[in-house]
């Protein structure tokens, strides 16, 4: 079996004694109420639903799956009363305005309970993941009478939110889509097209769902600029059922619990949300959102994983450590003798915790471009959250299929039998590296679209501020066997970018070539710092707790020494540049 602890004491070290969240958002109008003891009282409520309601029907809701009947969608076994449970805790709403019944807390803190939901039950927190997207959405874009109808629902958890984008022809080149929207003349839109993968589509653990949906006005101009977002609901106030309907279900290789539906729209009744044309935009105000979920969708897989190889790892007798038996009182010694188990294990605690706290320090970045009144804080925090999601997406969830997967070889074949449920994990983390944008679009959009504002002014304005990390620290010889790799994986990492832009001058394919790479030594620079930050707290407190300072030192040195070396190897598969993929002729593969 899989085991679960909320790593608690990691997270309030993260939002405390790193950052001091509390501290940087209280004074900003909306979050005087975010204070540090609020904020624990809130991750000890959530870690209580995860350990208790969420976690124990994880693996009974994977071997179950949703089922379709009549139209029909039936959620596992206890799937229904948990939700309920999620809902009637106000966890939907807890960055929502408060004028329509959310919480109003800040996203630093809903990135951790989000953590732990999608650790103790990826498939259910898909749902309200969803819900909250689009509550960001409609919040964003929507009318006032919009908002007064749909959010007090979506944020009490009673109506389900989704996201309608794909088409069986168009998926990441959303321009191809073809579903429409004709006016009728009232003010509403008769909504039309097919849509397939949409995840919470139709089940029976909400009264109602308001779909989001993108589609094409008859005067819509061909490709991406011709989009437009609606709000089409199943059913209406005076409970007559929309034309919207389930046509199947998927049936994937991982997070059965959560529906993937094909929903078919003939002719339903709509509202346009936002501008004409501009639905695509208006749709990237949730799908951001997500982004960033997702990358914690990955996080949470590779923290279970973690937590359940150490158990193992620590029972587990095979073989002789190689100085000698540690556990001369056994038939022999526990596999976390071993080097490789322990770098398995290492290396899996260097990049969650990395991970965790750049995910913090990117929502708590977006909690001060939302609510500074300064306006240059504002943009910096927002370049900042829009330089990172890419990256918070990508790493999060790549190393999560690569973390989980390292870990189940813990287990060996104990590992590969369902029992066990680390196989569970490697195939539910799998699709967080697909939707939202598959990796490689994340990475296009990082060398493509984020590194290319205004000249790099995303890029500079987060050196500005590793810089000043490294220069506040300079001469700090206890921290040097930390700061001295950061330094020189960020000069490698300018030097590098540059190369890029350079390339892509001559070679339309060259940023295209490099993007994978290129976001992974990003993603292992921002860890670098994340570690060198995290060090510093952890030393200023080790009188407190030498035990939790002495692991991070340990941990810290693991990703130093072993971990992004890396970008040695990548720095080189870049420059390499685009000819060893495109040389070859389509028709000799
Ligand atoms: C379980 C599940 C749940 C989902 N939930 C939702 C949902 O709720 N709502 C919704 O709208 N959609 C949802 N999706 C759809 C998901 O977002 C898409 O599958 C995803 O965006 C990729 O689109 P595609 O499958 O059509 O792949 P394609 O776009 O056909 O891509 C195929 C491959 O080509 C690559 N590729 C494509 N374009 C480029 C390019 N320009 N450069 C380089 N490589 C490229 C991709 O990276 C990928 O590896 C879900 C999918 C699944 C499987």
């Amino acid at each position: 079996m899989t085991v679960y602890a909320a790593p608690l004491r990691e997270m309030r070290f993260v939002l405390h004694d790193v950052f001091g969240v509390a501290d940087k958002l209280t004074a900003l109008p909306g979050y005087g109420d975010a204070t540090a003891d609020v904020m624990d009282a809130v991750l000890d409520e959530c870690a209580k639903l995860c350990e208790g309601v969420l976690f124990p029907i994880n693996q009974t809701g994977d071997a179950e799956g949703c089922t379709f009947k009549d139209g029909k969608v039936t959620t596992p076994k206890g799937f229904k009363e948990a939700y309920k449970q999620y809902a009637e805790g106000g966890w939907c709403g807890l960055t929502a305005d408060p004028e329509y019944g959310g919480q109003g807390l800040p996203e630093a803190l809903d990135c951790l309970v989000a953590e732990m939901i999608g650790s103790a039950n990826l498939s259910l927190g898909l749902y309200p993941g969803l819900t909250q997207g689009t509550i960001l959405a409609l919040g964003a874009l929507g009318t006032p009478e919009q908002k007064t109808y749909y959010l007090p629902k979506l944020i009490s958890g009673e109506w389900q939110g989704t996201m309608c984008l794909t088409e069986s022809h168009s998926g990441s080149d959303l321009g191809l889509l073809r579903s429409k929207a004709v006016p009728n003349g009232d003010g509403s839109y008769s909504v039309t097209g097919t849509k397939i993968f949409i995840s919470a589509g139709e089940h029976d653990m909400t009264a109602n769902h308001v779909h989001l949906v993108l589609a094409r006005l008859p005067d819509a101009p061909e490709g991406v600029r011709g989009i437009s977002m609606f709000v089409v609901p199943k059913f209406f106030d005076d409970g007559k059922q929309n034309a919207v309907a389930c046509g199947s279900i998927e049936h994937k290789m991982g997070m059965k619990a959560s529906v993937t539906c094909v929903m078919n729209f003939d002719g339903a009744k709509g509202w346009l949300v936002g501008q004409p044309h501009k639905g695509l935009a208006g749709m990237f105000v949730m799908m951001n959102k997500e982004r960033l979920f997702v990358g914690g969708q990955g996080i949470s897989q590779s923290e279970v994983a973690y937590q359940s190889a150490v158990a193992y790892a620590k029972d587990r007798i095979q073989g002789r450590a190689a100085t000698g038996p540690a556990h001369p009182d056994k038939a022999a010694d526990p596999i976390i003798v071993h080097p490789d188990i322990r770098s398995r294990l290492l290396l899996a605690r260097s990049i969650v915790e990395a991970e965790r706290a750049l995910t913090v320090w990117t929502h708590m970045n977006a909690d001060i471009s939302h609510k500074s009144s300064d306006a240059a804080a504002c943009q910096h925090a927002e370049d900042m959250v829009g330089l990172m999601t890419p990256i918070v997406k990508a790493a999060g969830t790549g190393f999560g299929s690569e973390i989980t997967n390292s870990l189940l070889q813990v287990l060996g074949g104990h590992g590969y039998i369902r029992e066990h449920g680390m196989e569970q994990l490697v195939r539910d983390v799998r699709i967080t590296e697909i939707y939202e944008g598959t990796n490689t679009i994340q990475a296009l959009d990082l060398v493509g679209r984020k590194l290319g504002i205004e000249g790099g002014r995303l890029f500079t304005g987060w050196l500005r501020e590793v810089e000043a990390t490294l220069k506040k620290l300079d001469g700090r010889n206890d921290l040097a066997e930390f700061t001295g790799p950061l330094k020189d994986a960020v000069e490698k990492l300018k030097s590098v970018t540059t190369w890029m832009v350079e390339a892509s001058k001559t070679d339309p394919n060259a940023r295209a070539a490099a993007a994978n790479d290129y976001l992974r030594f990003f993603a292992l620079t921002a860890f670098a710092w994340m570690w060198v930050l995290m060090i510093e707290a952890a030393l200023a407190k080790k009188n407190d707790d030498a035990d939790f300072a002495n692991a991070k030192l340990n941990v810290g040195r693991y990703f130093m020494q072993r971990v992004l070396p890396q970008i040695g190897g990548l720095d080189a598969v870049i420059r390499a540049g685009s000819k060893p993929l495109m040389a070859m002729a389509e028709g000799a593969f």
